[in-house]
């Protein structure tokens, strides 16, 4: 499939996009991940340049002042988190269709932004207990940011109405289905457009 065609990933954190989004990228769809730039610490075996530019609150901030970011948001209080116009241009300029997982408010507004050339896809937990369950079963948080995380839940949840379509990730097998499916049907649409 060629490239230039952008998807996007949101949820509220622990509702499974980060599961969904490796697994788009494991199939042979021509998808570069969109590598955002972060304040937070790596957790686990994450590495600067591959999940994430991991990044110090200076070195964000004078991006910031450069205006080298096409989108950031201070996702939670002190951690900021951004797509750097670079990182699309690089993807963008080897003919790849672009993979974001990344805020809902980042999410709609790179939606606004792309409109038709973007699918934006809100990934929805079966309901709020579920996804405190998962984010202390993933155990790469600590309980006072799990906390932080839950309060926000919430919140997010009224940007649904953005997003071209939500996917209940209820039954991973079935959320990767139905991700993989809607995801080939978007591409397809341009493909035989062309
Ligand atoms: P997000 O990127 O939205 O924060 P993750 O993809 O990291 O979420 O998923 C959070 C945790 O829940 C991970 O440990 C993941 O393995 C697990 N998980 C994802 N989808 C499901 C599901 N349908 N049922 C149970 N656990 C899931
Ligand atoms: P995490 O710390 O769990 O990796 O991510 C926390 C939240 O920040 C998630 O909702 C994630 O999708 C979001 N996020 C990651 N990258 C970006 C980005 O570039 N911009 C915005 N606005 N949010 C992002």
């Amino acid at each position: 499939m060629s490239g230039g065609r952008l998807v996007i990933f949101s949820a509220p954190s622990g509702a499974g996009k980060t599961t969904i989004v490796k697994h788009l990228l494991s199939l042979n769809l021509n998808f570069g991940f969109s590598i955002s730039a972060t304040t937070r610490n790596p957790r686990g075996l994450e590495q600067d340049g591959k999940e994430y530019y991991f990044l110090s609150v200076d070195e964000f901030k004078a991006k910031i002042n450069q205006d080298e970011f096409l989108e950031w948001e201070e996702v939670y209080p002190g951690c900021f988190y951004g797509t750097l116009k670079s990182e699309v241009e690089r993807i963008l300029k080897i003919n790849q269709n672009i993979l974001f997982d990344i805020d809902v408010v980042g999410g709609s507004n790179i939606k606004k932004y792309y409109g038709d050339q973007a699918l934006a896809v809100f990934i929805q937990a079966p309901s709020i207990a579920e996804l405190q369950k998962r984010l202390t079963s993933r155990s790469t948080d600590h309980p006072e940011v799990i906390k932080e995380r839950i309060a926000k839940a919430e919140h997010e949840m009224s940007y649904i109405g953005l997003f071209d379509m939500v996917i209940v990730n209820d039954i991973l097998e079935e959320a990767l289905l139905e991700a993989e499916e809607k995801v080939i049907q978007f591409l397809g649409t341009f493909e035989s457009a062309k």
